[in-house]
């Protein structure tokens, strides 16, 4: 059974752009890649999974149970997001990851427990953030406030992550750092984490993802494994640009190389 199951889903800004018929099966451990151009609904999508936004119609399903169902507090602790936009406060960076804790205990009361204290300092870890773990988050680079932002992801112990352009601020070596851990959480034998990724970089999305959905104009364009979806065809359709693609000379996968005019 699916983890994650989106059926004919619309949503929305009601009189604006909406995203339709978009249907998904994410099993769990898998991680799905969400790509497609600017302005295509990869962010609609993932907010109406999040539940900042509520369908139009059909629905969405976590394990055996409509999200509608879930209380907003079950949700936050089943469901964890980065995104690409961090708004950092003036706490530490170790503060700022426990707040992922919060969704567990209840409302106005917080009490670090042991066991919490061990999952913030192995989120902590997990990202390699150890000797930032005492600076202010305000005082930190965008891509260390990015890389504190995914360890308070992590800190839920949610069974779906969602990442919205997490990597955007990371260079090349704290993404593929980031790639390497979310996939490795998920394919974790015990307890697979399940991860919805939209990336921009196709031959990364190509690299670490299991599936690809491929938006278009707020609609699922091509889904399936990378090699189905990453064709000259579909991109340079769906993107409109000449692309050139080949088999990545280690792992095989499909790298998209653009054809510069
Ligand atoms: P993507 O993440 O693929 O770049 P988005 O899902 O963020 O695309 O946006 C899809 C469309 O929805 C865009 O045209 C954008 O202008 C519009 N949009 C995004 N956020 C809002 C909002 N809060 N209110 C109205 N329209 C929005
Ligand atoms: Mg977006």
């Amino acid at each position: 059974m699916s983890l994650l199951s989106i059926r004919h889903l619309s949503s929305g800004y009601p009189g604006g752009f909406t995203i339709r018929d978009v249907s998904l099966e994410v099993e769990r451990g898998a991680v799905v890649g969400i790509i497609g151009p600017n302005g295509s609904g990869k962010s609609t999508l993932l907010a109406t999974v999040m539940g900042d936004l509520s369908p139009m119609s059909g629905r969405i399903s976590l394990g055996e149970k409509d999200l509608r169902l879930l209380s907003r507090r079950e949700r936050a602790c089943a469901i964890s997001v980065v995104s690409q936009m961090i708004d950092p406060i003036a706490i530490t960076l170790r503060d700022y990851v426990a707040m992922g804790r919060l969704p567990h205990h209840p409302p106005l009361y917080y009490f670090e427990s042991t066991a919490d204290q061990e999952v913030v300092d192995q989120s902590i870890r997990m990202v390699g953030m150890e000797p930032l773990a005492h600076r202010y988050m305000t005082e930190l680079s965008g891509g260390e406030q990015q890389m504190g932002a995914i360890a308070q992801a992590l800190c839920v112990e949610p069974r779906l992550l969602l990442l919205d352009e997490a990597t955007a601020h990371l260079d090349i070596t704290h993404t593929v750092r980031v790639l390497s851990l979310v996939r490795s959480l998920a394919k974790d034998q015990t307890h697979p984490l399940t991860i919805l990724a939209v990336l921009h970089d196709l031959t990364m999305a190509s690299e670490y993802c299991d599936y690809l959905v491929l938006m278009r104009d707020g609609q699922v364009y091509a889904q399936g494994r990378p090699e189905e979806v990453l064709t000259e065809e579909h991109i340079g359709e769906v993107y409109r640009m000449p692309v050139t693609i080949t088999a990545h000379p280690i792992s095989g996968r499909p790298m998209v190389l653009p054809r510069m005019a």
